[in-house]
C-alpha cells in the first residue's frame, strides 16, 4: 500500500476540525511537486528542456511552484494564457491546439508568446495575417502528424492515425513552403505530439530515436534549415495509476543523451509533459458518509465522487485507495471488497471498485492519491448543485513550518 506524506494527513485533520460537513476535499503537496520536478530537470541532459503542459493543472499556486524550476509552459486556449500572466515569475511559453481563435492567437501575439505551433494548413495563412496586423514577426513551430511505425502507437494516439492534430506529414512540405515565404513568421522548430499514457521507456526511446532520424528530413524541406533549431516531442509520458513503479525518467534521458552526442546536426529537444509532472503531488480525501450491500456486493458511500474527480472513470481504471480509519480498527477485522461510490444520482458515480479494505466503517476518510493532474479540473463539479471541493495546497517552505494555504 502506498504512504500518505505526514503532511497531508495532518492537513485533512485541520480541514476535518474545521467543517461541520463530512469532507471531500483536494490537497496538493507543493514540497513534493518542487522535488519531483527538480528531479526531472536535473536528469536532462545538455541541450533538452522540459516545459509543463499547463492544462494537466494550471492551479495558479501549482504554476507558481513550478515556474522557478522548468523552463517553460505549454498552453492550449487563451484562458490558459490569462493563468500565466497571473502567475509572479514570468517565464517562455508555446501555444498549441486545434482551433485556435482569433482573439487568442492575438493575445499571445500581444503577450510575447515565444514560440505559436501551427496545427493546420489554414491556421499558418491565418496567422501570418494577424501577425502583420500585430507588426510582429512570429515564431513558430509546424506541428507534425507523422507517419508512425505501427508499434509505436498507443491506445490514446495525437499522431500516425487519423486525428484533427497537426500536419499529416504528406503535407508537410507544403506547410514549410508557406512558413518560408510568410513575411511574418519564421520557422523554428517542429512539433510532435504523438501519445498520451506512455508507460513503456523503450516504447518511448523508439519514439524519440524515430523523430530524431526524421528531423534531418524534415529540416531539409526549409529553404532556411539553419534557422531551425528546435525539436518538440510533445508530452505523454504516463503515469501508473495502479502500481507504484513508474516511467523510468532517467533511463530516458540517459538514452537521450547518447543519441544526441552521436548526433553531429542535433535539435535542441524539448518536452511537454504535463501529466508526470503534477499527477503525483495531488490527493483527493473523501469521507465514508454511509456503507450498505447490494445484490453481494457492498458500498461504500463517500461525500463528492466522479463530479469532482472524473479521472478513474475517464481512464476506465480502480483508482487506488488509501484507508484513514476514524478510530483504531479492531485487530481481527478481515478485509473485504468494497466499491466506492460518491453522491451522485447515477451507477456511473464509481471511484474504485473491489478495493480491499479493513475494519472500515462510517466517517473514515479515503484518500485517492495520483490525483494531481486531469483530476479536478476535467471533472463536471456542479453536476447535482453540490458544492465544489476545498483546494489546499501544502508548502512548508515557503510560507514557514508546517504552513498550509487554502483557497
Ligand atoms: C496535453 C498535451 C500535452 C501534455 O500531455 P500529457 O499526456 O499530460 O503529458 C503536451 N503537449 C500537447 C500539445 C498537449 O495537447
Amino acid at each position: 500500500m502506498r504512504e500518505l506524506p505526514a503532511a497531508v494527513v495532518a492537513a485533512i485533520e485541520t480541514a476535518r476540525q474545521r467543517s461541520s460537513d463530512p469532507l471531500a476535499l483536494f490537497i496538493y503537496d507543493l514540497d513534493a511537486l518542487q522535488r519531483h520536478v527538480s528531479q526531472l530537470m536535473a536528469a536532462l541532459p545538455a541541450g533538452v528542456e522540459l516545459y509543463y503542459a499547463i492544462k494537466a493543472s494550471s492551479e495558479p499556486q501549482m504554476l507558481s511552484a513550478l515556474a522557478a524550476l522548468v523552463d517553460g509552459f505549454e498552453i492550449s486556449s487563451g484562458g490558459e494564457i490569462e493563468r500565466l500572466l497571473a502567475c509572479p515569475t514570468r517565464k517562455p511559453y508555446v501555444f498549441s491546439g486545434p482551433g485556435k481563435l482569433d482573439s487568442d492567437l492575438r493575445a499571445a501575439l500581444h503577450r510575447q508568446v515565444e514560440a505559436i505551433h501551427l496545427e493546420s494548413l489554414n491556421e499558418i495563412a491565418r496567422l501570418q495575417r494577424l501577425a502583420q496586423q500585430a507588426g510582429r514577426v512570429q515564431a513558430v513551430f509546424l506541428r507534425i502528424n507523422p507517419e508512425l511505425p505501427p508499434t509505436l502507437s498507443s491506445k490514446l494516439a495525437m499522431a500516425g492515425t487519423a486525428t484533427p492534430f497537426g500536419i499529416d506529414e504528406s503535407q508537410l512540405a507544403h506547410a514549410v513552403a508557406l512558413v518560408d515565404n510568410a513575411s511574418h513568421l519564421q520557422l523554428k522548430g517542429f512539433h510532435v505530439h504523438a501519445m498520451s499514457h506512455q508507460l513503456r521507456v523503450e516504447r518511448h526511446e523508439q519514439l524519440l530515436d524515430f523523430y530524431l532520424q526524421r528531423w534531418p528530413q524534415w529540416r531539409a524541406l526549409s529553404s532556411k534549415p539553419e534557422s531551425i533549431s528546435h525539436l518538440n516531442v510533445g508530452g505523454g509520458i504516463g503515469v501508473d495509476y495502479l502500481a507504484t513503479q513508474q516511467f523510468d525518467w532517467q533511463r530516458l534521458c540517459r538514452h537521450l543523451a547518447q543519441r544526441l552526442a552521436a548526433n553531429c546536426e542535433a535539435p535542441v529537444v524539448r518536452f511537454e509533459p504535463g501529466r508526470f509532472i503534477s499527477a503525483f503531488c495531488g490527493y483527493y480525501a473523501i469521507e465514508v458518509l454511509d456503507m450498505k450491500t447490494s445484490h453481494g456486493k457492498h458500498f461504500l458511500v463517500c461525500r463528492g465522487g466522479t463530479h469532482q474527480f472524473r479521472l478513474p472513470v475517464a481512464q476506465g481504471h480502480d483508482h487506488p485507495v488509501i484507508h484513514l480509519p476514524r478510530h483504531a480498527p479492531a485487530r481481527a477485522a478481515p478485509a473485504q471488497a468494497w466499491t466506492i461510490v460518491g453522491q451522485l444520482c447515477t451507477p456511473k458515480d464509481v471511484l474504485s471498485r473491489d478495493c480491499l479494505l479493513r475494519g472500515v466503517g462510517i466517517g473514515d476518510i479515503l484518500v485517492l492519491p495520483l490525483a494531481g493532474a486531469y483530476g479536478y479540473n476535467i471533472s463536471h463539479a456542479d453536476f447535482l448543485c453540490h458544492p465544489r471541493p476545498a483546494q489546499v495546497f501544502l508548502q512548508a517552505e515557503a510560507s514557514g513550518a508546517g504552513g498550509v494555504r487554502c483557497e
